[in-house]
This record gives structure tokens, C-alpha cells and sequence, in this order.
């Protein structure tokens, strides 16, 4: 063997390690389908995550402009704030809180405009309604009406029915979200609230932790105890989806109703309908949805209304989102 024979087979060897070792484009997990083209399912969680995780915030404490909002925005990590817009604590910092409601990681939602509790059904619509004009004058360009979460204040009078609580939210359109959850009430220990974690992934459900102040203020949470709950949630983003209060409701509420029909499945063009029971002015998120095409197909063109996405095609499989009563979706093979 030449010493030019010699060094093309080792070159050729070492080629074919280094194809051997690169790692295969992210692999979707294949969804339970059926194996026609055009068959199709709606994830339970988007993006095909496994589970639901959502963070929230009471009553506007400043260690949560101090020391949460940064360290969610660092990771890119949506909160959920419930402020007490006619209270101290927000006016004392009220230019850091209109910062904070234009960060893409802060969502503000209604926890009543002072805290002071209801004695009856008019001081609930009274404080409701306070607080949800003070969180809409955040937000001037949003759409309205829209969903926003409700949290009911802790430690003060609630002097209403059920039925008339019921009432008033509806007419502002507001979700009651999960009964409070969180340190230093239910959790003793950074490993205590990363077990929350670890069992919503285990049960594919949604979790989530309530919290006041963190590292000071009132019913303190340590910081290093939240620092170790965002690494454990920075760890498993791939099989988490982190979201809000709202986003978790909408997409469960459309998908618990959703309607996915094959109008259409030839060779070149797949054509489906996707619809849900929810009222579409106010459950606009989008689904996740993953529909078989054929065996050719390594791309794929998504086409719902006048919005275009792209997906590639993985074991025969196209992931992609849409929206329920957003028109006929289009998917037809791309490059
Ligand atoms: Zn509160």
C-alpha cells in the first residue's frame, strides 16, 4: 500500500467516525398515529412537551422587581405576577412595574385593586374591576376583551357566594387560577419545591409554585432556594413547557373540545380542518398538532389562513401549530 493509499483509508476511517458520532437533527418523539398520510393528533402540551410548569407572584413584592424578574428574564422564563395595582408596594415602585409589565417574561394578572378583601358582592365587582382597568392601562395596544388570571387575596374577608364570585369573574373575563401552592407555607426546602417539578413531569401535568417575597420582603422564599428551582427548570426545558396561568388554560380548553378532520390527503396536498367549542374571540392559541404525510415528503409547506410555517418531516411525521377555527390548514411537501 503507497503511503497516498495509506492516508485516503485512514482519512476515509476517520470520515466515517466523525459521520458516525454527529448527533441526528433533534428528533421530535413520534405521536401516537395512525399510519396513513394525513392521519393527525393534537398534542397534549405544546410543542409536544411533556408537562406544564407555571411560577407566580403575589401581591407586588419589591424583592420581586429586585430579584425574580431578573433572573426570569436572564432565562428567559415567563412569570406571573399578580399585582395589587391600588396598593403601597406597586406605587412606591410604579415606574419599575410599567418596565416590568413591556418585559416579554412578565405577565400581570388580577389579584383585586387593594388586598383589603370584599365585604359584598358590589366590592368585589368594585376591586375586580379597579384592578383590571389598572392592568389594562399597562397594556394599550392589547386586544380586549381577553382572558386574564384572577388570584383571590389570602388573609382577608371574602364575603360572597360562590355563585356571585363565579359571576363577576366571567363578566371580566377572568380565570380563576390553582389554589395558592408555595414556600415557605408548602415547601421547607429548595428540594421540596423541585419535587413539585419532578412530579408534574412524572404525572404529564401542570405544576406550579405561589410565591410573595424572595430573598426578603414578607413569607420569604430564600433566594438560593429559587435559583435551584429555575436550574431544575432550566434543566428539563426540553420536556417542559413553562407558561402562564392563561396560555396553560386556553390551550387545555381548546384541546379538551378540539375537532381535527382530513378533508384532503392525495399525494401532493393534505388538506385538514381543525375546530374546538371555545369561544375563538377569547381561545386563540394555537395548538400543537402533528398530522403523518408521505413517506417523500422531507419538508413540509404549512399554510392556515394567511399564516405560512415550515416543518421538516421526521419518521413520516410533521409537528406543527395551528389554530382552532383558523381556516382549512394546507400542508404540502417543501424542497
Ligand atoms: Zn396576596
Amino acid at each position: 500500500m503507497t503511503l497516498k493509499k495509506i492516508l485516503t483509508t485512514v482519512t476515509a476511517l476517520l470520515m466515517s467516525v466523525c459521520f458516525a458520532a454527529t448527533p441526528a437533527p433533534a428528533a421530535q418523539p413520534a405521536a401516537d398515529l395512525g399510519g396513513n398520510p394525513g392521519d393527525s393528533v393534537v398534542l397534549k402540551w405544546k410543542n409536544g412537551k411533556r408537562a406544564v410548569f407555571m411560577l407566580e407572584f403575589d401581591d407586588s413584592y419589591p424583592t420581586q422587581i429586585k430579584n425574580v424578574i431578573p433572573e426570569l428574564t436572564k432565562r428567559e422564563m415567563v412569570g406571573t405576577f399578580y399585582i395589587v395595582a391600588g396598593g403601597g408596594l406597586l406605587k412606591n415602585l410604579k415606574t419599575a412595574w410599567e418596565q416590568a409589565a413591556a418585559n416579554p417574561y412578565v405577565v400581570l394578572a388580577n389579584h383585586t385593586f387593594t388586598h383589603k378583601g370584599v365585604q359584598n358582592v358590589e366590592e368585589l365587582e368594585t376591586e375586580v374591576s379597579q384592578a383590571q382597568d389598572a392592568i389594562n392601562a399597562y397594556y394599550p395596544g392589547r386586544k380586549n376583551p381577553r382572558l386574564i388570571s384572577f388570584g383571590q387575596p389570602g388573609g382577608v374577608p371574602w364575603k360572597v357566594s360562590k355563585e356571585e364570585f363565579k359571576a363577576v369573574l366571567a363578566k371580566h373575563n377572568l380565570i380563576n387560577r390553582p389554589h395558592f401552592y408555595g414556600p415557605p407555607f408548602h415547601h421547607k426546602s429548595a428540594a421540596e419545591m423541585i419535587a413539585v417539578v419532578d412530579l408534574a413531569l412524572k404525572k404529564g401535568e401542570m405544576g406550579h409554585l405561589d410565591f410573595h417575597g424572595v430573598g426578603g420582603d414578607w413569607h420569604v422564599t430564600p433566594l438560593d432556594w429559587f435559583i435551584a428551582l429555575l436550574d431544575k427548570l432550566e434543566s428539563e426545558r426540553d420536556r417542559l413547557w413553562i407558561t402562564d396561568p392563561i396560555s396553560w388554560h386556553q390551550y387545555q380548553t381548546e384541546r379538551k373540545t378540539a375537532e381535527l378532520k382530513t378533508l384532503k390527503s392525495e399525494a401532493t396536498e393534505i388538506r385538514l380542518s381543525l375546530s374546538s367549542q371555545a369561544d375563538p374571540a377569547l381561545y386563540d392559541m394555537p395548538l400543537s398538532l402533528v398530522t403523518r404525510v408521505p413517506a417523500d415528503w422531507k419538508a413540509c409547506a404549512i399554510t392556515q389562513g394567511t399564516v405560512k410555517t415550515r416543518a421538516q418531516a421526521v419518521d413520516g411525521q410533521v409537528r406543527y401549530d395551528a389554530v382552532p377555527g383558523g381556516g382549512e390548514i394546507i400542508l404540502q411537501p417543501a424542497g
